[in-house]
Formats: C-alpha cells, sequence, structure tokens
C-alpha cells in the first residue's frame, strides 16, 4: 500500500506539479447470502485489503485529465454527457462525475493518477472500488461531503448501469463504501437496512482461491433462476422468496415442479443461515461460521444447480483437508471459492489446492488472501 501511495505521488508530480490529496476504496468479499438479493433477502459483504488509490486536485478548467498507472493510459473528458470518453477504465469516473451531476452535486474539472490493486474480474469488484474511490473524493472535494453514503453507493450502481453496461445490483458499491476494518454487514436488499457485525477472527484466514474459470452460460440461467423464484412467491402469493418458509414451500410442493421447489428451498435456507452466521460471529464462533459456509455451498451445487466441476473440486479439496469453510463465491459457473481456514492448515491448504487443481485441469487457480478492512476514506498524510 505504502509502495501504491509512492508510485501514485511520483507520478502525479510530475504530470500535474503540486500536489493533490489521497482516497482510496477498497473490494469486496461476500461471506454468504448468495441469490438472496433479488428475492428481497440478505447479503453480508465486508470490504477487504485490496484497493483503487487517487490522487486528486482541482485544476480550474472544465475538464478531467486523468492517468491510469496501472493500464498506463491517459484519459481527458469534459464533463457534459456528450464528452463520454471511449477507454472503458475512463467511462466509470465519467459516469461518477455524471451521476452525481444528476442528482444535483457539484463536480468541477480536476486532474488525477490512480492505481490499484483488486484483482481485475476476480470476483472482488475491483469496479466499484474504482467508483466508489471517486465518488467519496469527489463528494468531499467538492460537495463538503454532504451526498450522503448511501447516495455514493447508488452513484457508483447507476454509473454500472448507464456508462458500463453492467446491470448490477447495490452490494458491491455498498461494501465499499460502507466497509469498516473488522466488520462484515447484513444488508437487507428489501429495506436496505443494515447492521454491522465483527469479523477479526485472530486463529483463522481467509483465502479466495480463484479457479479462473468462467464458463459459457447458455439459456441464461440467471434469468431461469430469478424466474423459479418469481413463480413460487406467486403461488404463495407473496412478493418475494424473503417472506416464504420450508412449512408453505412443503405445503405447495405437490403444485411446483421439483425444480421450482429445490430453486426455493434453496432461498429459504440461505436467508436463514446469513442470521445463522450473524449469531455465530456475535457469539465469536467460527466454527459454525464454516459450517454454514459448506451449507452454502451444498445448496448453491445441488439445490440452486449453479456451481461447476471446477468448484466442486476445490470444494472438496478444502473439505478434506479440513478447512473450517468453502463455498463459491459470487453468481457461480466459475469464478472463486471463499475459505475460511484455520491459520495453523493456510500454507497447506493453498500448496495442496494448487497442486491438485493443476493436475486436474491443466492450469493453477490464483490465491488470494484477504483481510477484512476500511472501505472508502480520505488518506491523511
Ligand atoms: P470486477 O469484477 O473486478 O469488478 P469488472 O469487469 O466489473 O470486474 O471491472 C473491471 C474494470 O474496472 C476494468 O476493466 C477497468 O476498466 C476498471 N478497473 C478496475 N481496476 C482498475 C485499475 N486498477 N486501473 C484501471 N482500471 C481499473
Ligand atoms: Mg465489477
Amino acid at each position: 500500500m505504502e509502495s501504491m501511495k509512492a508510485e501514485i505521488q511520483k507520478v502525479f508530480k510530475e504530470r500535474f506539479g503540486e500536489a493533490g490529496a489521497l482516497y482510496a476504496s477498497a473490494g469486496r468479499i461476500n461471506l454468504i447470502g448468495e441469490h438472496t438479493d433479488y428475492n428481497g433477502g440478505f447479503v453480508f459483504p465486508g470490504a477487504i485489503d485490496k484497493v483503487i488509490m487517487a490522487e486528486i486536485k482541482p485544476n480550474g478548467l472544465e475538464k478531467v485529465r486523468v492517468f491510469s498507472i496501472d493500464i498506463d493510459e491517459y484519459a481527458e473528458f469534459g464533463l457534459k454527457e456528450e464528452d463520454a470518453p471511449k477507454q472503458s477504465w475512463a467511462r466509470y469516473i465519467f459516469g461518477i462525475c455524471r451521476e452525481i451531476q444528476k442528482r444535483g452535486g457539484e463536480v468541477k474539472g480536476f486532474d488525477a493518477v490512480f492505481a490499484g490493486n483488486v484483482p481485475l474480474g476476480a470476483g472482488l469488484s475491483s469496479s466499484a472500488a474504482l467508483e466508489s474511490c471517486f465518488a467519496f473524493a469527489l463528494n468531499d472535494l467538492f460537495n463538503n461531503n454532504k451526498i450522503d453514503k448511501f447516495e455514493l453507493a447508488k452513484i457508483g450502481q447507476s454509473t454500472e448501469h448507464n456508462y458500463c453496461g453492467v446491470n448490477c445490483g447495490i452490494m458491491d458499491q455498498f461494501a465499499s463504501v460502507f466497509g469498516r476494518k473488522g466488520n462484515l454487514m447484513r444488508l437487507d436488499c428489501r429495506s436496505m437496512e443494515y447492521e454491522y457485525f465483527p469479523f477479526n477472527p485472530q486463529d483463522y484466514k481467509l483465502v479466495l482461491v480463484d479457479s479462473r474459470v468462467k464458463h459459457e452460460l447458455k439459456d441464461s440461467p440467471y434469468n431461469k433462476r430469478r424466474e423459479s423464484c418469481e413463480r413460487v412467491a406467486k403461488r404463495l402469493g407473496i412478493d418475494t422468496l424473503r417472506d416464504a418458509t420450508m412449512e408453505q414451500l412443503e405445503a405447495i410442493k405437490g403444485d411446483i415442479t421439483a425444480e421450482d421447489y429445490f430453486r426455493a428451498k434453496f432461498v429459504i435456507e440461505e436467508k436463514q443461515r446469513v442470521l445463522d452466521v450473524c449469531d455465530a460471529l456475535n457469539a465469536g464462533d467460527y466454527e459454525t461460521v464454516g459450517k454454514k459456509m459448506y451449507e452454502t455451498h451444498a445448496g448453491l451445487s445441488k439445490d440452486y444447480e449453479v456451481s461447476c466441476e471446477e468448484l466442486d473440486f476445490l470444494n472438496d479439496v478444502a473439505k478434506t483437508l479440513g478447512v473450517t469453510g468453502s463455498r463459491i463465491m459470487g453468481g457461480g459457473f466459475g469464478g472463486c471459492t471463499i475459505n475460511l481456514v484455520k491459520n495453523d492448515l493456510h500454507d497447506d491448504f493453498i500448496k495442496i489446492a494448487v497442486e491438485k487443481f493443476n493436475e486436474k485441469y491443466g492450469h493453477e487457480p490464483k490465491i488470494y488472501d484477504v483481510v477484512i478492512s476500511d472501505g472508502a476514506r480520505k488518506i491523511e498524510e
């Protein structure tokens, strides 16, 4: 982090002279609560110790001048709708400016240099880190911080929708903006209420294993999952499966397809698992947390059917080695597993998982250790 900061400051000085202010925001993990957002349920994310960091200074011009260290590209754009830059990385920053303006906020011209260490496209939401970093910074620099934090998250989400072609939910930006060291957040995707829970294990580490596979999806499996959930909710006479119980589901089992039954079963059980994990964390009981992670994996794999061979393999390796908890993180069909691993098993787990996976699939998974850390912030000198 210190070397990233030094590099940014060096490049900023070369390009723009006198120093600006430094800001950062984080990528995120989701410990549990998968495919729950569109069912009005809970997610349980936290910000991580991988960030996008930017040095920013108003330039008194009508335009933004920004350099990306990692992509090694410069972009320059005005602040009107028709000024959208071509570079996809710059569109995130342009989108943040525009979404702030659309809400009546102020954005003036500025110079910026930024870099990051959130792996791109690995499921840790580097894009939300980028959006939140700039949204937080422009709120501080031009708006006296009068835009509230939830609105900052929505500004990031709208940027994805309107300028980057990604129709995402609110979790990633929420986690990046609200993240707090040593805490996870339970976000209620229906009411948007949230609560912090302590996550500060002394004896365990969080390890992501990125399979680096992404299976091509035919027949929109995500839409099909949603449709199953909506059909069952409708049959039960409720808005979303958030309000369903297993008893209610059992009572209509004969009237719905087996597939819809298992999809709904997963969603109902997953809601309860998030609540169980909250209780376990309040009690400092990480063994129960791990058990629930395995249950989520089994549900995603067998009932919701969004896993794949490689992720099931990684889950099996973790289980065989006695890893405390392991599951698919994200929508499924590839990407990462998230693992809760005892300190003394950590190195062996990584070594063996990489070896075995490589033996079977012919390439090594990527490993990311993560620590639950602060989200969007100003970096004081
Ligand atoms: P993720 O799952 O990591 O959010 P996305 O495809 O949504 O993946 O976002 C990745 C995009 O965000 C990159 O293609 C790039 O445009 C932008 N981005 C992320 N990190 C950086 C970075 N360090 N430097 C420049 N652009 C970045
Ligand atoms: Mg993204």
